[in-house]
């Protein structure tokens, strides 16, 4: 027998790892309460913090203990030490990459999925939050505008979603020798990287160039797809963008839907940036045609509000789906419940799933969705705003217009006549100064070359002093580097 530990609370029993309904009761508490005051402060926090690798050396780099420690201390260093040096993506005034801002009952129902821990990968496994799992799947096809019987899964994430598309279009088109999927030069790098993965290798993929407005025109795509035929290969799916992650922009779904009709091909749209803006008027109108297409890609925890990883996958044809990753394995013999009863697991790559759909419900239900709609418009008329603000700024120059949430810009002085490679220079150093100032977190990109400030706009608690203080500050610091 190994020595008892030398301080024995807070896993106190015989076994070491069980707590006693008093303890984990407390520590709950203790859990909640570091949340509570970080999300009550969020908006006096540093929108970003991080550390080089040095300095967490110091801090962080221990053997693994062999004996315990109580957990009060244990949290306590992961809510001072190790949890705030991290970026907010939730935070008010972060504007860079893709935010995400959690309601609280997707944390919470996050929590209660793990605690209840649901094995969402059978019908056996977990009836009732598979149901649910239909049930916001069903939500989402009908705010989509898809065919009734369309259907699919909750994903980590748009990545794996767009991974789960592709083999479901590999099974579709198990027969064709030289496939090749179609996406744009804007298309989102997971969309490349699944190609690879489904062995469609370099030459299974074309990307398509963009027009000056980033998006990829349909009768550019019939072009390249004539092309392909004519050296025998053998067109099989286009990809198509709703909302580039770059500027917001939306590929012609409905135009591109007709060409997929015509060629015999299967068309999968990647909204996982802007698909949930179809919860809105102006949304709705931007992303027109997103129902016809044969697979959707959706991410809940970037505009509905939801925490990672909450992505999603729709398809039209979900016995494609199911084709490209059922496996019926000998020790699962039980948990076959019939066609009404799906097993997730057989839709996707894992078999151990977490309840995702439980925080759409949960956040869903409590809310409603008419705060939701509310809370993606307001983004995209703070952007409609920002736009406005550049237009109207001396020293301030558009790059790409307000698109579902984004807007790309640069600082650039009045009268002065720098190349666009001293304009992108400055211009980071403008970025790295901002986000030394840690009022508010941004990132930059590049638009046909020329480096942009973007700010993406997508927090349900940002408001218009957020992002016009985060676009003077751009301009101060601005004005104080050409000094
Ligand atoms: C964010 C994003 C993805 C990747 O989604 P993850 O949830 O990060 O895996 C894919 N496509 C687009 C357009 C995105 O914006």
């Amino acid at each position: 027998m190994e020595e008892a530990p030398k301080d024995p609370s807070p896993a106190s029993k015989a076994d070491g790892l069980t707590l006693s309904a008093e303890e984990m009761r407390s520590l709950g508490y203790q859990a909640v309460d570091a949340l509570v005051e970080r999300w009550s402060t969020l908006r006096d926090q540093p929108a970003w913090r991080g550390a080089k690798r040095e300095d967490l050396e110091g801090l962080l780099r221990e053997d693994a203990p062999e004996d315990a420690t109580p957990m009060e201390d244990v949290m306590r260093r992961a809510v001072d030490q190790i949890l705030p040096v991290a970026a907010r993506v939730d935070h008010p005034r972060f504007f860079a990459f893709v935010p995400g801002a959690p309601v609280w009952s997707s944390a919470l129902a996050g929590f209660l999925s793990n605690g209840f821990n649901i094995f969402q990968g059978t019908w056996l496994g977990s009836s009732g939050p598979s149901f649910v799992e239909l049930v916001v799947l069903e939500w989402f096809r009908e705010w989509l505008g898809m065919p009734a019987g369309s259907g699919g899964l909750m994903t980590s994430g748009g990545s794996a979603a767009n991974l789960d598309a592709l083999m479901a279009v590999r099974e579709r088109f198990a027969e064709v020798t030289h496939p090749v999927v179609y996406m744009s030069d804007q298309a989102h790098s997971s969309l490349a990287k699944a190609a690879r993965v489904v062995g469609l290798g370099p030459a299974g993929v074309r990307m398509v160039p963009t027009d000056a407005s980033t998006r990829f025109t349909a009768e550019r795509v019939r072009e390249v797809i004539a092309e392909d035929r004519a050296r025998g290969r053998t067109p099989i799916c286009v990809c198509a963008t709703a909302g580039a992650t770059n500027t917001g922009t939306v590929d012609p779904l409905s135009d591109l839907g007709a060409l997929c009709r015509e060629e015999g091909l299967w068309l999968h749209v990647d909204a996982a940036y802007g698909g949930f803006a179809v919860l809105t008027p102006e949304g709705r109108s931007a992303l027109q045609g997103i129902g016809e297409a044969d697979s959707i890609t959706l991410d809940p925890h970037k505009w509905l509000f939801q925490s990672f990883e909450t992505g999603c996958l729709m398809v039209r044809d979900v016995p494609a789906l199911e084709r490209g990753f059922s496996a019926k394995p000998e020790y699962l013999q039980d948990t076959e419940w019939g066609d009404d009863h799906p097993n997730f697991g057989d839709r996707g790559l894992q078999l151990s799933r977490t309840f995702r759909a439980l925080k759409v419900w949960m956040s869903v239900q409590t809310h409603g969705l008419a705060a939701f709609r509310a809370a993606i418009s307001r983004s995209m008329d703070l952007a409609v705003r920002a736009q406005a603000y550049i237009d109207a700024a001396p020293d301030l120059e558009l790059l790409s217009p307000a698109a579902l949430g984004i807007v790309c810009y640069r600082y650039s002085p009045q009268g002065s006549a720098l190349s666009t490679e001293q304009l992108g220079t400055l211009n980071e150093r403008i970025q790295d100064a901002v986000v030394d100032d840690g009022y508010a977190m941004v990132s930059s990109t590049r638009l046909e070359g020329a480096y942009a400030l973007r700010l993406c706009i997508m927090n349900y608690q940002s408001t218009w002093e957020d992002v016009e203080g985060t676009l003077s500050l751009v301009q101060a610091m601005g004005a104080r580097l050409c000094d």
